[in-house]
């Protein structure tokens, strides 16, 4: 059967290259050493891609979706004695609480308005007056786009003396971070995003020093940070079970093709020449995005669902979808409004031509005039 394709314009999956699905049809052996030293080069290649220092960080893969990856670090990180203080705005930060939830932490959980970035002027005194040993936030809160501000955050963290965590699930790749200045202790994101493979497991990126200190805590045995960490060194780029071999010679090309395309400063700004071509032709066109410009990431963008009887997000995506686009509702309960992301294999033309597509249904359906 013939297989129709059509760009995904969403957060993960996402589109990738034709030569990250090819490298797919060769089957590995788990334990097999050039398998194993496939793994360790691509653990050393995501350091590297994100300029963490390979002396001081290591990382760490764990099968399943990212979620699982922020399971595995908040299961096998946070100990009895320790408190987490969760900065939220989003579902992904809520999220995070119902892990700490079902995992029993002790946690102090802190909701922000959707439309509020995390940053120095906002979490300032909630961070000085709480007695977390342990804060984590999310970076770029895909539920609407917003990027929060870890650099602030982060030296927060260091005057503080907190261990500071970060879901960059949506940002890992496509924004720069800065590790050392920001003095992240663990950084989780996956497969499937901004490195644009294809989803099958997530990466755990820690300090050496502070994964060391994380022996017996977790209460999962397949989700236990330390034991696939511990297991990864000693035997050399082994998995503790079956490994998604097919997804991670996948993500070793999509490294290469990062690297390829000059690393993460050059995505960086792909994404946001993208984000600019969207948010600006979409505005001419009659939409109205939500969050501020200043504080909306490259990654994905909310718009505002139209006030004309004739519209229905259902239509409208049926609609794109034959025009060969995939987009994404929205998530927060009492909004109406929708998402389209721009990360993974997106040219310019792609979001020119989304643009038209859109213009079309806004004059064809709608009854716009442009
Ligand atoms: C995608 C994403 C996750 C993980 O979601 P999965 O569906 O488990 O892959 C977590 N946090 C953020 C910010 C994300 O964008």
């Amino acid at each position: 059967m013939e297989e129709k394709h059509y760009k995904l314009l969403t957060p993960g999956p996402l589109s990738t290259s034709s030569r990250v699905k090819n490298v797919m049809l060769k089957d590995w052996c788990t334990w097999d050493n050039e398998y194993k030293e496939l793994v360790q080069n691509m653990r050393k290649k995501i350091l590297e891609a994100g300029g963490a220092d390979t002396d001081v960080y290591t990382a760490v893969p764990m099968q399943g979706s990212g979620t699982f990856g922020v399971e595995a670090m908040i299961g096998s990180v946070i100990k009895d004695e320790d408190k987490l203080l969760i900065l939220s705005n989003g579902v992904y930060g809520k999220r995070i609480k119902e892990i700490a939830d079902i995992a029993n932490k002790n946690y102090e959980y802190i909701e922000f308005s959707y439309d509020t970035c995390i940053d120095k002027k906002s979490a300032k005194k909630v961070i000085e007056n709480s007695m977390a040993t342990h804060i984590v936030l999310v970076h770029c809160e895909t539920t609407t786009g917003i990027l929060n501000n870890i650099d602030e955050i982060g030296e927060l963290c260091k005057i503080n003396n907190r261990v500071f965590l970060v879901d960059a699930m949506s940002s890992y790749g496509g924004i720069p971070i800065d590790f050392e200045k920001n003095n992240i202790a663990f950084l989780v994101s996956s497969s499937n995003k901004c490195i644009q493979g294809v989803p099958g497991f997530s990466f755990i990126i820690c300090k050496k020093e502070a994964i060391k200190e994380c022996k017996n805590i977790s209460h999962s045995l397949s989700l236990d940070l330390y034991d696939q960490w511990e297991v990864m060194e000693k035997d050399c780029g082994k998995w503790r079970y079956t490994s998604p071999t097919h997804v991670v010679r996948a993500f070793c090309q999509a490294l290469e093709e990062l690297e390829d395309e000059g690393g993460i400063t050059k995505r960086y700004k792909r994404y946001s020449e993208n984000q600019k071509i969207l948010s600006e032709g979409m505005e001419k066109l009659g939409f109205k995005c939500l969050i501020p410009k200043n504080i909306q990431s490259p990654v994905i963008t909310t718009f505002q669902n139209p006030k004309n009887e004739k519209y229905s997000f259902k239509d409208f995506y049926d609609f794109l979808k034959k025009e060969g686009f995939v987009i994404y509702p929205g998530s927060i309960s009492g909004k109406n409004i929708f998402r389209i992301g721009n990360i993974g294999d997106i040219k310019k033309e792609d979001m020119e031509k989304l643009l038209k597509s859109i213009e079309k249904y806004t004059t064809e359906v709608l009854g716009w005039k442009n």
